[in-house]
Formats: C-alpha cells, structure tokens, sequence
C-alpha cells in the first residue's frame, strides 16, 4: 500500500467533472488504488477521499465514518447516483484539498444512492445524518464542485483571500504526503 499525493485547490483537476468508471476497469489494480485511497485517507486524516483529490478523474471516492458508524468499516461508491434527497442540515465542513477551510455547508439531511462496491456490484445505501453529509462531499468533488463553492460569495471571497496569502508567505503544514 502506498500514500497518495492530495492535491489543493485550485488544482485543476478539482475542476473538472470525472468520468464513470468503465464496469471492465474494475479489477485488482483498480483495488490497489482504493486501497491507497483508503490508507491515504485514514492518515491524512479525513473521512472522505475522492479521486479526483489525488488526481485520478474519474468517478469514485472513500468514506471512513467509522467514528460515527461504528459497524462500518472504510468503503468505496464507484459510480455513485443520488436517486432521492429530501430535508435539509447544515455543518461545519472542511476538506483535504481546501487548507483551513472550516465553513457552514448546507446540504440534504437525507439521501437514498446507489453505486457500485469495489467488485462492480450496485449497491443502495441510505443515511439522514453525517453519512449522507460525506456522500454529498465526496459527490461534488467528482463534478468538480468543492465546499468552497457552496458558501456565500462574501464568504468564499475571504477564504480564497486567506487561502492566497497562506501559500505565499508558505506557513501551513502540508497536507498528507
Ligand atoms: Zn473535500
């Protein structure tokens, strides 16, 4: 196992939207990278991972909520679709390609998905709570949105103020290499 190298925003594959994952390419090697993924993750440390935040467009990302879940071990939505959502949450989120980003995101309160597991088989999950929060998360990475882009403009415009001034003077610590 191997960890993977998290871009930052604004790299421009956090821009992009992926593409689907092709049933056929969903083999050993491609379960080695969400191993990675997973491992990567978990020392970063974070609760969400989508490809694209190391540099692979295409459509998947890891959850570990774990912490929140306890019967649930670290898992991979490959493919993933939102088939409901309903309601509405707010929480204070952050992300692994967004230094210091710590902002109020609102979002649904429940969903109902379907995706693929790590052996291309469909899988539905559903969740009202802090699960359903990390889904949407990881969602918006694979259609090149980040949290950043779910806030206010004024708001937005003071992060990405900060977020300029950290890289020049290169204060922070650096994020999971
Ligand atoms: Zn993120």
């Amino acid at each position: 196992m191997a960890l993977l190298p998290i871009i930052e925003y604004p790299h421009p594959t956090l821009k992009k939207v992926a593409r689907e994952v092709d049933l056929a390419e969903i083999n050993d090697a491609f379960r080695k990278i969400i191993a990675d993924m997973i491992e990567t993750m978990i020392e970063a440390p974070g609760v969400g991972l989508a490809a694209p935040q190391v540099n692979i467009s295409k459509r998947f990302f890891v959850v570990d909520v774990s912490n929140y879940y306890p019967d649930r071990k670290p898992f991979v939505l490959i493919n993933p679709v939102i088939l409901e959502k309903s309601g509405r949450q707010t929480f204070e989120e952050g992300c692994l390609s967004l230094p210091d980003f710590r902002e109020d995101v609102e979002r649904a309160k429940k969903i109902k998905a379907k995706y693929l597991d790590e052996f291309g088989k469909e899988q539905i999950i559903e969740d009202e709570d802090f699960l359903a929060i990390v889904i949407q998360h990881e969602l918006d990475h694979l259609d090149g949105i980040v949290a950043a882009d779910r806030i206010s403009p004024m708001k937005r415009m003071m992060y990405l103020t900060k977020l300029k001034k950290m890289t020049k003077k290169a204060d922070r610590a650096p994020v999971a290499l």
